[in-house]
């Protein structure tokens, strides 16, 4: 190559758009919101500040679920709030006290880490999340998860694929499992 040619492609190289790194390694998930959904009859205020939610006492396996909140931009959002709250193994909500409810805010890179046990399925509903999303001082977004695979996604009419985890695999009721899932708010 001579210096000519390889300084052109250095300047060419120079002028692309500088694309966040995690945009390069999976599909671009922000440019529009998430869509928004009902909160339901179960969300409760106040719940505690904890990333885990896992009971030591569950049946139902550990459950992962980690991600970003970015805006529609595709910028992270630091510090985003975000609540979840979900049935346990049972398919039943604690509406005394706060089990299976915390909230936790995302880290410099809009990052988040939810560490519980799987919700079961309830009369009605295919499997889900329900959080609340948002950006310091900015709209809050209600929202819900789905599970991959799920018969009762089909039953639901509430489900929608863009609110689908990235999931591994189908999962296993009796096993581990992780899913994946960027929110996208108004910032
Ligand atoms: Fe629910």
């Amino acid at each position: 190559m001579t210096s000519l040619v390889r300084r052109r492609l250095l300047a060419a190289a120079a002028a692309l758009p500088v694309m966040p790194a995690f945009a390069q390694s999976r599909p671009l998930t922000c440019g529009e919101l998430t869509a928004a959904q009902t909160e339901g009859p179960f969300f409760k205020t106040r719940t505690p500040l904890r990333a885990s939610l896992a009971e030591a006492g569950s049946k139902a396996p550990r459950l992962v679920v980690s991600g970003q909140v970015l805006s529609a931009q595709c910028r992270p959002v630091a510090n985003a709030l975000l609540d979840f709250w979900h049935a346990d193994e049972d398919g039943e909500y604690d509406n005394s006290g706060f089990r299976y409810r915390g909230h936790q805010f995302a880290d410099a890179e809009g990052r988040y880490r939810l560490v519980t046990n799987f919700p079961a399925e309830y009369p009605g509903r295919a499997r889900h999340i329900h959080v609340k999303v948002q950006a310091p001082g900015k709209r809050v977004l209600t929202t819900q998860l789905y599970f991959r695979d799920e018969p009762g996604n089909r039953r639901d009419g509430l489900y929608r694929p863009d609110l689908e985890m990235r999931m591994p695999a189908r999962i296993d009721e009796k096993r581990a499992s992780e899913g994946f899932f960027d929110f996208v708010v108004e910032v």
